[in-house]
């Protein structure tokens, strides 16, 4: 009887499949391998040598393995974690393996570069030049073309001259790593008390290698890189590999640098702006072991690391650790999962940590380490809320007189200002003056956002474009048509009228040029080559800009009312991070909050600086509530080309289910954004407490229900972070 094999295969199938091992071909698991799947040929791992389905199936009408490829295979504690993923946000297997075997160029070994050897032979004639080249060579070590003429100090026709008359020969040489090992002792970092005892604490840690997580909350601009890296130090003596997840890292090119500053090299990168030559060398020497150190997006938690030793997780309450696509996992979440697989310390640092991670570590579950004040001469900034009812802004304004006179004394003192406001465009909302008439999204349940630098309306869900009418479409009166509140371009326009002088950029990602040109523009500001500053959500993820001395938040409230039940935990940290930008080094620096809720809870928080009471009083509310970290959910989408099928779909979903005690259906309602890309959605919530097992029950509900027919689309995100 053949030998069968267990594999699973990059298909939404329940479970992996069976097929049979061709003679000569010796299988272990995680090996990587191509199998025919209908009239494909598909990638897969063997997932379980010992072929559970097998006996059900005569071996001999199983299909063979048409081959295994050259690559290390998948470790256990990879397919563990692929398991795990898996069954926690109930996924089929085979979609979290297809987020690990992303790469299949890398599955070969890499290609070899040509190179130069010595042959043996002497050249007919000895100058100067082939003299110093044979110096070199005569060792018998291949070198490339390039390195071995620029080493010698002569030119490439002396080599091409020399490998013409046989005495050197063009041989294939294996590439080199993408990235050299880091060096711990490169550049030694002086650390304050504070920061030292952090720094061997994590250390400590790191070198017993085993499982723990820290919280490591220290305010904006106290040094958490810095004392960080001195456990990434520790790992690399080890001889093991650290992953550093970053939640903007095509935009952070700093960070690289400063791990250069600090390693003699910089980390290897991952990211979806990386070239595909790159990425699949990367993949490759990550399994292999060659890169030491990755600095990476949250799909880097999927990258093959034979021996991990540490896991960072920066900014660790950001929310583009969350991934809403496929499969819907939190990267911060699945970073801590995969250090208790391969037991090894995680390290999750922020300014403004997750009320979850707050309460893992007030319960000890995780370690805690504060870091209470910034670096060297820099202390935070003055906060001041200015209350817009009192102080408006003038007509068709939005800076109040306050902010206004602030940003004023800050250009006079040749210092930098930023102004916040989380919308892109000119405005999120343009309407008809004459008939009301309010253009709208024809595939969203959605305003179009007028961009008048690209004389366009646009939809932010479905990327529709239109160009900005000269009458309405509705009554077609000419020139009536009004923007309502601002964005970022608006905010643009209303500083140049007050500060004509100045130089004014704005920081938005839908400007055009892509990442390159925010990496030149962020550069720009750290650099002082301009004075104000307006930008949304982008400017507050960690960048360090040493001149600014005035942050402005233009409107506080914007998130503090939409039904999310993070609302107030998202506005805190959003604020705290955007007012940390201001005196970063040293000097008197300021931030004001535009609000008309001044009497907020969360704005009297940020605005006093007591940042515990804010986090005090929202722990309690979530737990007077039973939402997480106290209670459990999970958001069931369900979408549809007509609203009808969408809606008769969720109500037979909530028929079907028969929740125990302990768990609760809500719902279905529509989604607050009912309709995307043409798709009619209505969502269920599942709130359940932590004492029920919650995935069981979502599985065994999930195969109750009735199947998904024609267009009706049912996605299961555990854990929602968004609502709409
Ligand atoms: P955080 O991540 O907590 O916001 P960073 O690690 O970015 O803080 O540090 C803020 C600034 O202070 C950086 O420019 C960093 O280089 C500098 N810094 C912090 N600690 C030290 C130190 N011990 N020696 C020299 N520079 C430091
Ligand atoms: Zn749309």
């Amino acid at each position: 009887m053949p030998d069968t094999a267990t594999i699973l295969l990059p298909i939404p199938a329940e479970g992996p499949y069976t097929y049979s091992v061709p003679d000569g071909m010796l299988l272990q698991p995680g090996d990587v391998v191509q199998v025919p799947l209908g009239p494909r040929q598909v990638i897969g791992a063997v997932w379980d040598a010992s072929g559970g389905a097998a006996g059900k199936v005569d071996p001999k009408k199983l299909r063979p393995v048409t081959l295994k490829f050259d690559c290390p295979p998948l470790t256990e504690e990879m397919r563990r974690f692929v398991d795990w993923v898996a069954a926690w946000t109930l996924s089929p297997p085979g979609m979290v393996l297809k987020m690990v075997l992303r790469v299949p160029a890398a599955l070969e070994p890499l290609a070899c570069v040509p190179g130069i050897q010595w042959t043996g032979h002497e050249p007919d004639r000895a100058t100067a030049a082939r003299t110093r080249v044979l110096e070199l060579a005569r060792n018998g070590l291949s070198w490339t073309k390039s390195g071995l003429a620029h080493a010698a100090g002569s030119s490439a026709s002396v080599i091409d001259g020399l490998i013409r008359q046989g005495v050197l020969e063009v041989v294939e040489m294996p590439a080199g790593p993408l990235v050299p090992a880091p060096d711990p002792t490169h550049n030694l970092a002086t650390l304050e008390p504070e920061q030292r005892a952090a720094g061997e604490e994590l250390t400590a840690r790191t070198a017993q290698g085993s499982y723990s997580v820290t919280l490591l909350d220290g305010v904006t601009g106290s040094g958490k890189t810095e004392v960080y890296f001195e456990a990434v130090a520790e790992a690399v003596r080890q001889g093991r590999q650290v992953l550093i997840l970053l939640p903007e890292i095509a935009l952070t090119s700093s960070f690289l640098d400063r791990f250069e500053d600090r390693f003699g090299v910089k980390p290897g990168e991952w990211h979806s702006d990386i070239s595909p030559k790159n990425r699949e060398k990367l993949w490759r020497q990550v399994a292999t072991g060659e890169v030491r150190v990755v600095a990476g997006a949250r799909s880097a938690l999927f990258l093959p690391f034979s021996r991990l030793g540490l896991i960072i997780v920066d900014e660790e309450h950001d929310t583009a650790y969350k991934q809403e696509d496929r499969v819907f996992y939190n990267a911060r979440d699945m970073a801590v999962v995969r250090g208790h697989i391969a037991g090894c310390p995680v390290i999750l640092s922020s300014a403004t940590p997750s009320i979850e991670s707050r309460v893992n570590a007030d319960r000890g579950r995780y370690h805690y380490i504060r870091l209470a004040e910034r670096y060297g001469e820099a202390s935070l900034p003055d906060l001041h809320t200015i209350d817009m009812r009192k102080s408006p802004p003038p007509r068709g304004g939005f800076i109040s007189p306050i902010l206004r006179a602030a940003m004023a004394k800050s250009l006079e003192q040749g210092a930098q200002s930023l102004l916040f406001i989380n919308r892109r465009g000119y405005a999120p909302l343009t309407l008809c003056r004459v008939c009301g008439h309010r253009f709208e999204c024809p595939n969203c349940t959605t305003w179009l956002v007028e961009h008048r630098f690209r004389g366009q309306l646009q939809c932010h869900h479905c990327g529709h474009s239109e160009p900005v009418p000269e009458a309405c479409p509705n009554c077609g009166t000419f020139d009536h048509l009004a923007a309502c509140g601002p964005g970022v371009e608006r905010l643009a326009e209303e500083v140049v009228g007050i500060f004509p002088e100045a130089r004014t950029l704005i920081l938005s990602s839908d400007l055009g040029g892509g990442i390159k040109r925010l990496r030149m523009e962020l550069d720009a500001i750290a650099k002082g080559e301009c004075d104000i500053v307006i930008g949304t959500q982008l400017v507050a993820k960690g960048h360090n800009f040493p001149m600014m001395t005035c942050v402005g938040v233009v409107d506080a409230d914007i998130g503090l009312s939409n039904g999310d039940p993070r609302a107030a935990e998202r506005t805190f940290q959003l604020l705290s991070q955007v007012t940390g930008r201001a005196g970063r080094s040293g000097g008197a620096s300021a931030g004001y909050i535009q609000t008309y809720l001044p009497e907020h809870p969360v704005i009297r928080a940020i605005a006093s600086g007591d940042r515990e009471a804010f986090y005090d009083r929202e722990i309690e509310a979530r737990r007077a509530a039973g939402l997480p970290p106290f209670g459990r959910l999970a958001a069931i989408i369900v979408s549809a080309a007509t609203r009808r099928e969408a809606e008769e779909h969720a109500r037979a979903m909530r028929r079907a289910a028969k929740p125990p005690s302990g768990i609760m259906v809500l719902g279905p309602a529509e989604a607050p954004i009912a309709v995307v890309r043409e798709r009619h959605r209505f969502r269920l919530l599942v709130h359940a407490q932590l004492n029920v097992k919650l995935q069981d029950w979502l599985r065994q509900w999930l195969a109750e229900c009735p199947k998904e027919r024609g267009s009706i689309r049912v996605q299961t995100d555990v854990d929602p972070q968004s609502f709409v």
